[in-house]
């Protein structure tokens, strides 16, 4: 059975340059990069280029780059960091209610502790009004969190406007950019970003890497305390491994993105058409424009999610209902909420979600499964009425 994988806003394959870069980390290059001698010395040099590579690819500088064990810990890293660090002069802090699990519940956490947390709501589209940011802040904020990219919609957020209210207010400014990295380009410095969240295993690096980037000049609490390692911001001997795969990773980013993603979106762009003409009662989740190129959520209506996801998995198509964070729990989906969409349909909804893997063939398979499935499905259900 051919096999299909359109679920790469959960996680991506490896590229093989990555995998082939890392090799020698495990075997021959096993050093300790702390270490004075011969084996540490020989290792030191890699971790300093992994580091260029993973600033450079956003514009940063290498000292602004703190490596991190995932997205998740840099999300919270940042926000517990602020918290920490600031609250002798706040405990507010504005988000939106779309973001992702580690933002959100580190939020919620943080109430729990004496924070007072805005959850900002969204338009139809999923994008947050900077006009509702502004208007959120009071002397009490210390930081406003918001994602560039939405990995259950591919929708974008108007990060510079945020950005420039920010530096206006004087609040600090985080963004989750998991989803954004190397599906649009990112000029940390024009944006006003003062500290951002990234990934390894979402762009084609392996998982347990991540990248906390802190804007220079500022101090934040650590959250991992030991050793002097990442200038002392976090704690533990390097993961040698992850981080020269995702300074890799960063490296053939910045020669290949502008292509794939032209390519990407071009066979979303045919996916969704051949759906639409295929499938009728289908709605696109999300901002139509303002958006990853590789993404695509779309409701069926009168079909559950759930068992379009098998079915399709039946026939060697894997694509995710709302977000691998929040399936296997039956709750919709709350970035579908936040956006108005009717929880009926919201439990209707499949993310696909493209890669630098998938190809032409990959899509005309799935639009010779597809709508076989849905009509099956639709036909099972009590409330769909034909014609
Ligand atoms: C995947 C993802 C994360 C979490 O990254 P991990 O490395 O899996 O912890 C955070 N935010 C967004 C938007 C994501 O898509």
């Amino acid at each position: 059975m051919r096999k299909v994988y359109f679920d790469n806003n959960a996680t991506t394959p490896i590229h093989p340059e990555v995998k082939q870069a890392v090799e020698p980390f495990l075997g021959e290059l096993f050093g300790n990069p702390s270490s004075i001698h011969w084996a540490g010395r020989d290792v030191k040099g890699y971790y300093e280029i992994a580091k260029e590579q993973a600033a450079r690819i956003i514009g940063a500088e290498g000292h602004e780059i703190v490596f991190t064990s995932s997205g998740t810990e840099s999300d919270n890293h940042a926000i517990k960091g602020v918290a920490y660090m600031k609250r002798d002069r706040g405990n507010h802090i504005i988000t939106t209610t779309v973001e992702h699990p580690g933002v959100l519940n580190t939020c919620r956490y943080l109430e729990k502790r004496g924070f007072d947390v805005t959850y900002l709501p969204v338009d139809r589209f999923g994008i947050v009004d900077p006009e509702d940011v502004k208007r959120a802040i009071k002397k009490e904020t210390i930081l406003i969190s918001v994602m560039y990219a939405n990995n259950e919609t591919g929708t974008l957020m108007p990060i510079g406007e945020i950005g420039e209210i920010a530096r206006e207010y004087g609040v600090l400014l985080h963004s989750d950019m998991v989803q954004a990295l190397g599906k649009i380009p990112i000029d940390i410095k024009t944006l006003n970003v003062d500290l951002a969240s990234f990934s390894g295993h979402k762009i084609y690096g392996p998982k347990g890497v991540g990248v906390l980037y802190i804007k220079e000049g500022i101090d934040i609490d650590n959250l991992i305390h030991g050793g002097h390692q990442e200038q002392g911001r976090r704690a533990g001997t390097e993961n040698m491994v992850g981080i020269v795969a995702f300074g890799k990773a960063c490296e053939l980013l910045e020669c290949e993105m502008d292509n794939e993603n032209e390519r990407i979106e071009k066979l979303r762009e045919k996916m969704l058409r051949g759906i639409l003409e295929k499938i009728e009662g289908v709605r696109l989740n999300g901002h139509p424009e303002l958006r990853l190129p590789n993404t695509l959520n779309l409701s069926f209506e009168h079909v559950e999610a759930e068992s379009l996801l098998i079915s399709l998995d039946l026939q060697g198509i894997a694509v995710s209902a709302g977000s691998a964070c929040s399936s296997g729990s039956t709750e919709p989906s709350h970035v579908l909420m936040a956006m108005g969409i009717p929880p009926k349909l919201c439990q209707s909804s499949i993310r696909i979600s493209l890669g630098r893997q998938n190809n032409e063939e990959d899509v005309e398979y799935f639009l010779t499964i597809l709508p076989g499935i849905v009509k099956r499905l639709r036909e099972m259900s009590p409330f769909y009425k034909k014609g």
